[in-house]
């Protein structure tokens, strides 16, 4: 079955060879074509060929569908609390982690489910066409298999993140942990992952660590990626560049050195503004690093603790008034730099070949979707 999409006022292909400087490719009065999940034609509407079925955008925009790279929904437990503490003043530490943990370990499979199905399409109603899920609340051989089981019922993308945080059991013997990650947890969370994370910060796991558990990861076929670099200036960013991850995720606090290794290793910095949203911290500036070359993705980090919203008009909103990029610069992050942070090539884009994963904006063009932040836009997706 073929879908004609036509009367697009604005076209987002994120395919800078369609037109020239342009890094979202935009075409206006375009159209598309969508056959069996694939995008089989983009061009003029005058020019489309005839499908099966038709849709008429009626001039509104047409963007890929975002790619969030970054979430942690199975969960269980409500930090509303600790959000309403942090905003009266408290700080946040990493530690507020073990909360979650302890109340997901009490979950059962059919409520840590729902959840995960709650979120996904509370994120599918703002236009998200892709989530990777990661493990982490677990924090046990068999809590983080189940996690990463459960999140593989709505995601190819789960991350295996078993060292999220030393737990309580483990608090002095963290080295006892980290050969438990490396052994039998992982043993148990690879069949279910694509990916293996270390939260590299203080209070969680240092370098030697970090290095230790995703060479581990790596040499059973996961590939890593990093949290790193939130709390303070650290040494996750030059690690990922190191050993050449996918992407380093947070970038918070970053030196020039860790800019330019990023850049070098063509390592994607994930940034998550939800987080310093929700505690208070300063925003990274985005500017800085798409001016010094690193690629750079926007996502959500949806997480009870520490950033607990969905969307990624949200995330874009924040990144054009406080992180200093353009409209054009957030959204290709939200889509084109997720994709990339997640090594893929067929989402992010709406180019032939690529997966259909479209949004109709309920707006003329993406400028709406940092020009109206708070406000539900998207009035149509289709994801394969
Ligand atoms: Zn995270």
């Amino acid at each position: 079955m073929s879908l004609l999409i036509t009367h697009i006022g604005e076209l987002v292909t994120n395919d800078p060879r369609e037109v020239d400087d342009d890094l979202l490719g935009v075409r206006t009065d375009a159209a598309v074509v969508v056959d069996d999940g694939t995008i089989a034609w983009v061009g003029e509407a005058a020019a489309a060929p005839a499908a099966d079925e038709r849709f008429d955008a009626e001039g509104r925009a047409v963007i890929p569908g975002f790619v969030d790279s970054h979430s942690h929904l199975v969960f269980a437990g409500d930090r509303s609390l600790e959000f309403q503490a942090r905003m009266a003043g408290e700080p946040y530490a990493a530690g507020g982690i073990r909360t979650t943990v302890a109340a997901t370990r009490a979950a059962t499979d059919d409520e840590l489910r729902a959840t995960v199905a709650r979120h996904v399409a509370e994120m599918r109603r703002q236009g998200t066409t892709t989530v990777e899920i990661k493990s982490g609340y677990g924090l046990t051989v068999d809590d983080e298999a189940r996690s990463l089981r459960i999140a593989r019922e709505l995601t190819d993308e789960t991350t295996f993140l078993g060292a999220h945080v030393v737990p309580a059991e483990y608090a002095d013997d963290p080295a006892g942990y980290v050969d438990l990650v490396t052994g039998p947890m992982l043993d148990a969370a690879a069949p279910y992952a694509r990916w293996i994370d270390v939260f590299c910060e203080r209070g969680a796991f240092d370098a030697d660590q970090a290095r230790t558990i995703l060479r581990a990861g790596m040499a059973q076929g996961l590939r890593g990626r990093l949290h790193a670099n939130q709390l303070g200036e650290g040494p996750g960013a030059q690690l990922a560049a190191e050993l050449g991850l996918a992407a380093v995720d947070h970038c918070t606090y970053l030196t020039d050195h860790d800019v330019h290794a990023l850049r070098d290793a063509g390592t994607v910095a994930t940034l998550l503004p939800g987080v310093e949203f929700s505690t208070k911290q300063p925003y990274p500036s985005g500017r800085r690093l798409v001016d010094a070359g690193v690629t750079v993705a926007l996502a959500s980090d949806c997480n009870p603790g520490s950033s607990f919203t969905s969307s990624l008009p949200f995330c874009i909103a924040v990144a054009v008034r406080e992180m200093g990029m353009t409209p054009a610069e957030a959204l290709w992050a939200a889509t084109a730099g997720g994709a990339r942070a997640l090594g893929r090539t067929d989402i992010g884009v709406l180019v032939p070949g690529a997966r259909a994963d479209l949004v109709v904006l309920d707006a003329p063009t993406h400028v709406h979707l940092a020009y109206r932040p708070g406000v539900p836009l998207v009035s149509r997706a289709w994801y394969s």
